[in-house]
């Protein structure tokens, strides 16, 4: 029962933290978060995702809920 569930917490993780780089398809490494709350009141978290191969820089914005 608990191993299961540290399997579910795992892929959660994984999912939402993996994406390849849209210009050289390597996977990118995530840098971090950053709040927004003074900057738009659109969006509430940006998370920036670097690409280690190709240098590209990717910022994704999370819509506020
Ligand atoms: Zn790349």
């Amino acid at each position: 029962m608990r191993h299961g569930a540290d399997l579910d917490s795992l892929d959660g993780k994984q999912e939402q933290q993996r994406f390849n780089c849209w210009h050289c398809g390597s996977e990118l490494v995530w840098g971090g978060d950053h709040d927004l709350d003074d900057y738009t009141q659109d969006y509430d978290i940006v998370s920036n995702f670097q690409c280690m191969n190709c240098e590209t820089f990717v910022e994704v914005y999370h819509k506020c809920q």
